[in-house]
């Protein structure tokens, strides 16, 4: 018997093993594996950027990122481009760029030597018994099952646990995400662009240089149109310097955006989620690697006194992150409404500008 099982080693599991390790008998179930290099298929999709938020967290954790977890360029400016009112703003702003795949598998192995890591498995359902919860999962064919006291879904957007245990409570809003690789040319820059144009979405699509290569990604409606609207995209960006030429790789996934605090959902009696699986993730830029290490962090601090009635003090510790996610919302009109953002862009407020 574990006193926590985690599912989900991506960094709001990872993190929370970390955190509690030491003083709790811990399983953290992952599906993805953490010793084969996972190459361009098992990439997660993801733009791998850690933004002022996510490096405060770890200034807070005092981990610094090996070398081997980043990718050049380093960025330090935003180019915002909106399509539909024919603007164009940079903005200093400092992010480091990770290979996300490298980042996970470091976060993985700084967790306490007492965590047990089971990887290349899949969670497939639980059951509340009297006095503990039971968690199976599969890996290779084979079924198993554990039991624990507290049931942790660090499962990421579209969490099973979360389906399966709080199916009925509200849901944030979800997005299906494309991005594509491309070799980057001649052409490739140093920024993030940032790409604003309601035919394509009414969040947002962005470009993001790896190395040689560059992403470009959108988050879209789900739905069978997501795959022209993509396409259309591409071409919408060549009358803005870009030419993507033949994609290396195509990965999706979805994300889910919170539009009010009653769409995050922390879990009750013996089940916890943390990160996205909770919701935890800004509704303004997609950012959710600061939430997932901040969700984990109150999770950690509610266990300090005990597992039991953890949820209690967890619920309370995210006041201020569910205040952020509301404070994001009301940031949202100015970022993704059409005049709105022509106003703020047009006064030029904040921009800087750029000298090539
Ligand atoms: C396209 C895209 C681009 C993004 N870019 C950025 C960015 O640049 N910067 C940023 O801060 N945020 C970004 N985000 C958001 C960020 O990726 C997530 O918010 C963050 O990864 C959430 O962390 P998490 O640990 O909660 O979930 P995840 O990182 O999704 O981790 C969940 C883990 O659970 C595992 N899992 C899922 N189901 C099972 C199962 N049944 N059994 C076992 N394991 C399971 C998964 O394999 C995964 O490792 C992006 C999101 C998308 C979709």
């Amino acid at each position: 018997m574990y006193d926590i099982i985690i599912v989900g080693g991506g960094p709001a599991g990872s993190t929370l093993a970390r955190l509690v390790g030491d003083r709790f008998r811990v399983l953290l179930l992952e599906k993805r594996s953490f010793t084969e290099d996972m190459g361009f298929i098992g990439q997660k999709c993801c733009g791998g950027l850690l933004d002022p938020d996510a490096q405060r967290m770890l200034a807070r954790f005092g981990i610094g990122i090996p070398k081997d977890v980043l990718m050049s360029p380093q960025l330090f400016a935003v180019r915002t481009i909106d399509i539909k009112n024919r603007i164009e703003r940079y903005y200093q702003r400092h992010y480091i760029n990770i290979d996300r795949n490298a980042f996970d598998r470091w976060l993985v192995s700084i967790v306490p030597p007492g965590v047990t890591v089971i990887d290349g498995c899949i969670y497939r359902s639980c059951e509340d018994k009297d006095g503990y919860i039971s968690v199976r999962f599969s890996q290779d064919g084979r079924e198993y099952e554990e039991k624990a006291k507290l049931l942790v879904g660090a499962d990421g957007a579209f969490s099973g646990i979360r389906r399966q245990c709080f199916g009925h409570l509200p849901s944030p809003k979800l997005y299906i995400c494309i991005q594509e690789w491309y070799r980057a040319g001649g052409g490739s820059r140093n920024y993030y662009g940032a790409i604003f144009d309601d035919d394509i979405t009414d969040f947002y699509s962005w470009t993001i240089p790896k190395e040689d290569r560059i992403i470009l990604g959108s988050a879209l409606a789900p739905g069978s149109d997501a795959l022209r609207k993509f396409g259309e995209l591409k071409s919408r960006l060549r009358d803005h310097g870009f030419d993507f030429g033949a994609p290396m790789t195509r990965h999706g996934a979805y994300l889910c955006r919170p539009l009010s605090t009653g769409q995050v959902c922390e879990g009750s009696r013996r089940i916890a989620l943390v990160g996205e699986a909770a919701g935890f993730i800004s509704p303004s830029s997609a950012e959710g690697i600061s939430y997932a290490f901040r969700s984990a962090l109150a999770l950690a601090r509610a266990l300090e006194d005990g597992i039991d009635d953890c949820m209690a003090r967890y619920r309370k510790n995210l006041q201020t992150l569910k205040r952020n996610i509301l404070l994001k919302n009301l940031k949202c009109p100015a970022m993704y409404n059409r005049s709105l953002r022509k106003l703020a862009m047009r006064s030029g407020l904040l921009s800087i500008d750029v000298v090539e």
